[in-house]
């Protein structure tokens, strides 16, 4: 048997389970996609982190980010073509955001790496919903009482970034050194930068 003949019977076999697994509904495609990409891209926060500290840093990439976060984070190198949309929510002086999937466990894995075993649990997920400034204190970030809490629930479609506030202090601070103050959490939105 040729190497080709062999490879072309197993890529034939991986598509026949991927089908059977997507009609008993054990697999969406994305979620296949998305693992996919996982592993070809190195999932990890410090691809998230990477970001934002070029957003931090560069007002036009920024800009750019917040339009259309699928396009900005590929000028960067990741997520590939089949990764649901992303959207970047952005926290200001006066706006938090915070992520979730209410209904599973919807995550950029890409960019966040494997996603903390809280963000999958059915009392984060209902809760952070209709409390979300009390689960954040129980986080340890304590808003001030102005400061409006957006929470986004994440989908198959489309996955969510936070654009942490960049900390006071650290305009002397390069790219790189920016990138490594900034969290998972900060990206999930459970904590600051
Ligand atoms: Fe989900």
């Amino acid at each position: 048997m040729s190497g080709d003949h062999s490879d072309a019977t197993i890529a034939r076999r991986v598509r026949r389970l991927e089908t059977l697994l997507e009609e008993k509904g054990l697999l969406s495609g994305g979620a296949l996609d998305e693992s996919i990409d996982a592993f070809l891209l190195g999932a990890s926060p410090a691809n998230g982190a990477h970001v934002v500290a070029r957003a931090w840093t560069d007002p036009a990439y920024r800009a750019r980010l917040l339009a259309d976060g699928t396009a900005a984070v590929r000028e960067l190198g990741y997520l590939r073509e089949a990764a649901p949309r992303l959207r970047v929510v952005e926290n200001t002086e006066s706006v938090h955001n915070v992520i979730v999937c209410t209904l599973c466990s919807c995550y950029p894995l890409s960019l966040l790496g494997p996603s903390p075993s809280w963000y999958k649990s059915e009392a984060y997920r209902s809760r952070v919903v209709r409390e979300p400034r009390a689960v954040l204190a129980e986080f340890g970030l304590h808003l001030p009482a102005g400061t409006e809490i957006t929470v986004w629930d994440s989908s198959a479609e489309t996955r969510y970034l936070v654009l942490p506030r960049r900390p006071e202090g650290t305009g002397q601070l390069t790219e790189q050194a920016l990138a490594a103050l900034v969290t998972r959490y900060a990206l999930i939105g459970t904590a600051a930068v």
